[in-house]
């Protein structure tokens, strides 16, 4: 039986010796059947069989001819296109207990991604080449997830003297960020948007009005007064909002708004499309399933920036990302090791991991309770990201260097993060039952994650889902 109940995964893994990723080893020759196809950017649809052969997805077609090697028969679980995540914390280099690329590709590779982009306030900040190789060198270490740095928009974040941003792309930057510290000078925002535009590069903002969030923990509301806990307001966020897009039609830059989590920041995206900027945004999937009632708990989990807001709030970001005027979901993974995070509230860092959860997460809160079209859901996850960002895939090629995940819908598990690859067990979701489980993901013609066993060399697996 190859899907099934929670827990199989477990059992498989206590079973014996085997790692599975191991043995599907460098997809020499296997044909992948009774796969739905769920490709928003392609043309295929349906139910197909796929053939890889040596990391190329060589065919795809319903009832392919056998080849020499394996096939297995995956009984209509889904394929989609690798998902991608523009916005994750690894904090390599510096904090090795927190993330280390290889720990963070891995568990992006569990979460059915196949490339990442990774924020430049790691405790060395991504502001120069020498950052960006090592990064480069690390993630060619590890699974096979392709790793896309962010660099910064100034030097050591510090909101002062522009990085040089030509250099940072020539060294293979993907868009460039101040994450985790808005550039709080708008005069210096400017002259950075008018750079990264002229380098090419989208900036992605963390939009905020500094000072407003103080010493604030959560969101300013109902919830803060009640347990006594500092505020952050909805205007701190919508303040900045407001500047950036202010900035984003006096620049003409490409303007990328970092997990909003405000109906107010909704309305100003709307209002910014409809104006025709060159605008795009993201939302987390905790932004999308939780509010600050969960503060209540005293829970450090729960704790992030922007922090978790009111119900309407989150109805406002499900309704945006389901019509597409918020383009994609980003995790804004956010590893800390436990000696830090669990701890009082007020000292606690923001933030929160969401690698291993964010498909079935958001797959919970859109597609079971919204409603929204799978197609829809892994355009965000998948072909929105690489259209902001401008990078290539997204999509099933044939032809083309095998990039997806097989996704069994019928299979539900309970969030633990103490199994989670991971390194870091900051997760709000813990005890959650998610449907959806990512059997395997292939990055670029390797097989990152298996979650189950591989077919036996020239023999034909039966049988599919139990
Ligand atoms: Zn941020």
């Amino acid at each position: 039986m190859m899907g099934g109940p929670e827990g199989s995964e477990a059992a498989m893994n206590r079973s014996g010796s085997m790692d599975p990723v191991a043995g599907w080893n460098a997809l020499d020759s296997v044909v992948l059947r009774n796969l739905r196809v769920v490709d928003p950017a392609g043309e295929s649809r349906g139910t197909s069989d796929l053939r890889v052969r040596h990391g190329i997805l060589e065919a795809m077609a319903s009832e392919l001819p056998a080849v020499e090697g394996a096939s297995i028969d995956f009984g209509g679980a889904v394929v989609m296109p690798g998902l991608f995540d523009m916005h994750v914390h690894f904090r390599e280099p510096g904090d090795e207990d927190s993330e280390t690329i290889a720990s963070g590709a891995l568990a992006a590779a569990r979460g059915g991604f196949t490339e990442v982009a990774c924020m430049p306030n790691s405790p060395v900040r991504i502001d120069g080449r020498s950052v960006i190789e090592l990064i480069h060198a690390r993630a060619r270490d590890a699974c096979g997830t392709r790793i896309h740095p962010v660099g910064a928009m100034t030097r050591n974040l510090d909101g002062k003297e522009l990085t040089e941003m030509a250099e940072l792309k020539q060294a293979g930057a993907v868009a460039v960020s101040d994450d985790g510290h808005p550039v709080e000078s708008s005069a210096v925002m400017r002259r950075g948007m008018e750079y990264a535009r002229m380098c090419g590069l989208p900036v992605l903002s963390h939009s905020e009005e500094r000072s407003l969030r103080g010493q604030g923990v959560m969101h300013e509301g109902y919830w803060s007064t009640v347990l006594g806990l500092r505020g952050i307001p909805a205007a701190c966020e919508e303040i900045g909002v407001a500047r950036d897009l202010a900035l984003c039609e006096l620049t003409g830059a490409k303007l990328h708004l970092c997990h909003l989590s405000t109906r107010g920041s909704v309305a100003l995206l709307q209002r910014a499309k409809e104006r025709g900027l060159p605008v795009t945004a993201e939302v987390t999937p905790h932004h999308l399933t939780l509010d600050h009632s969960h503060l209540r708990t005293y829970d450090s989990s729960f704790k992030m920036n922007p922090p978790l807001r009111t119900e309407e709030d989150v109805a406002a970001l499900r309704a945006a990302v389901k019509i597409g005027l918020i383009d994609t979901i980003a995790s804004d993974h956010a590893p800390h090791a436990a000696v830090r995070k669990d701890g009082e509230l007020d000292l606690a860092p923001f933030g929160a991991i969401g690698l291993e959860t964010s498909f079935g997460v958001s797959y919970r809160a859109l597609v079971e309770e919204e409603g929204m079209r799978l197609d829809d859901l892994v355009e965000r996850m998948a072909v929105a990201p690489r259209r902001i960002l401008g990078l290539p895939g997204g999509r099933l090629e044939p032809g083309k260097p095998a990039d997806f995940a097989i996704l069994d819908l019928a299979w539900q598990w309970t969030v633990d993060p103490t199994a989670f690859a991971s390194l870091s067990r900051n997760c709000p979701f813990s005890g959650w039952t998610l449907k959806g489980k990512i059997l395997l993901t292939v990055a670029g013609g390797t097989v990152t994650h298996a979650a189950v066993a591989p077919p036996a060399e020239g023999a034909r697996v039966p049988g599919g889902r139990g």
